[in-house]
């Protein structure tokens, strides 16, 4: 709970008009718990009435996760914060998600009902080298890192001038039934003995190694941490001749092509080039740095924690150059140049990108606190004591 006169300050800052956002930047509290004031969930001075374990960071890293990644299964966002530290049980857990964290998610996609059975395929007996009366189709083609099964077969079918049906025909129908669910990174049990003998059928008819299509293709099971939906990026696939946009599933810390200093933002949102503005790409580089010490979640979390503590306005003069909102007007600039419109969250985002780093850096190596020292005012990111 916040002390009575913070608490006070929050209703009188809303009373005045303030919007949850700039109250929450002001005060350096989640808008979740400047929303419970607001709509009188909490009342200043009084504790809340069933303090949650699920703490405000933690809140805000599922929202974040249930946007990135619109197909993520509540079991796996359990896993992934009672990994962070969360000593819930999972009925606390899935409460907590259904009263705080779902209302205020906007999914982009409807997410695959979670209680519905994928088709069985029928059998789980290997066929042995099953694969090698299956033809080798002509034309190469190679997938994209963590691009989605349907792109894929999408783009072989393209490429061999054949129909999805015609190459469905040849495949076990591990395949239709993957194809068909949303979210083919989903291992369910019963298709799960198939797998091994699906890949080596698609790799033979591919002419690929299977290690390389199991490496690149969420579906056989290669994603290990958190993920989120987007594109891949649009140079490198141009390199390799592909003119459409490749779904893939990337790790949750790869926003750029540091390649070619592209930020691929959420799915089905353009990507920017950054090239006026090369310490974004270079923060990229600096966040994969932190991995060797932090794992993908906790860096996740620190991101969101970080990404809250940055300021709105400089704060002082000589601040003003370096300021996020110089970086957001240089890439607005140089990509509605590119005929990019200028509104998306990307903008955003990668113009923040530099300065969350930063603090994402000092969260990590103060237990999830940001000093006050490090946005150079005072903000108490984390409110209710340890994660
Ligand atoms: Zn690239």
């Amino acid at each position: 709970m916040l002390p009575r006169e913070r608490a006070e300050k929050i209703l009188t800052l809303h009373a005045a008009g303030w919007s949850v956002r700039a109250i929450a930047d002001q005060l350096g509290h989640s808008q979740v718990t400047i929303r419970n004031y607001i709509n009188g969930h909490r009342k200043p001075g009084t504790p809340a009435p069933r303090p949650s374990l699920l703490t405000d960071p933690l809140a805000d890293y599922c929202r974040q996760r249930l946007v990135d990644d619109p197909h993520l299964r509540p079991s796996r966002l359990f896993k992934e914060v009672a990994d962070l530290g969360f000593q819930g049980s999972r009925a606390t857990f899935y409460r907590a998600l259904d009263s705080r964290v779902l209302p205020l998610v906007d999914r982009r996609k409807p997410k695959s009902p979670e209680g519905i059975p994928q088709t069985p395929v029928g059998t789980s007996r290997a066929f042995p080298h099953r694969y090698e009366r299956i033809p080798v189709l002509p034309r190469r083609v190679s997938p994209i890192t963590g691009e989605t099964l349907s792109s894929y077969l999408g783009r072989i079918v393209q490429a061999n001038h054949l129909t999805t049906a015609e190459v469905l025909a040849v495949l076990h129908p591990w395949f239709s039934t993957k194809i068909k669910n949303p979210d083919d990174r989903a291992q369910h049990h019963t298709l799960a003995p198939a797998a091994a003998q699906a890949l080596h059928e698609l790799a033979h008819l591919a002419s690929l190694p299977p290690a390389s299509l199991a490496h690149a293709l969420p579906a056989f099971g290669s994603a290990e941490g958190p993920v989120r939906a987007t594109t891949a990026c649009h140079r490198c696939t141009a390199r390799r001749s592909i003119h459409q946009s490749v779904p893939v599933h990337l790790p949750v810390h790869h926003k750029i092509c540091t390649r070619h200093g592209i930020w691929l933002g959420d799915l089905g949102e353009a990507h920017l080039d950054l090239s006026t503005c090369p310490e974004i790409t270079t923060a990229q580089h600096r966040a994969d740095r932190l991995l060797r010490r932090f794992t993908p979640r906790q860096l996740a979390l620190a991101h969101q924690i970080a990404a809250k503590a940055v300021p709105s306005w400089p704060t002082s003069p000589a601040a003003v150059r370096n300021h996020w909102k110089y970086r957001l007007l240089a890439l607005q600039t140089h990509n509605h140049h590119r005929g990019i419109s200028t509104d998306l969250d990307s903008y955003t985002q990668a113009a923040i990108y530099p300065d969350v780093v930063a603090l994402a850096a000092e969260a990590l190596a103060h237990n999830f606190r940001i000093p006050a020292r490090s946005t150079g005012e005072i903000r108490q990111v984390v409110e209710h004591g340890n994660l």
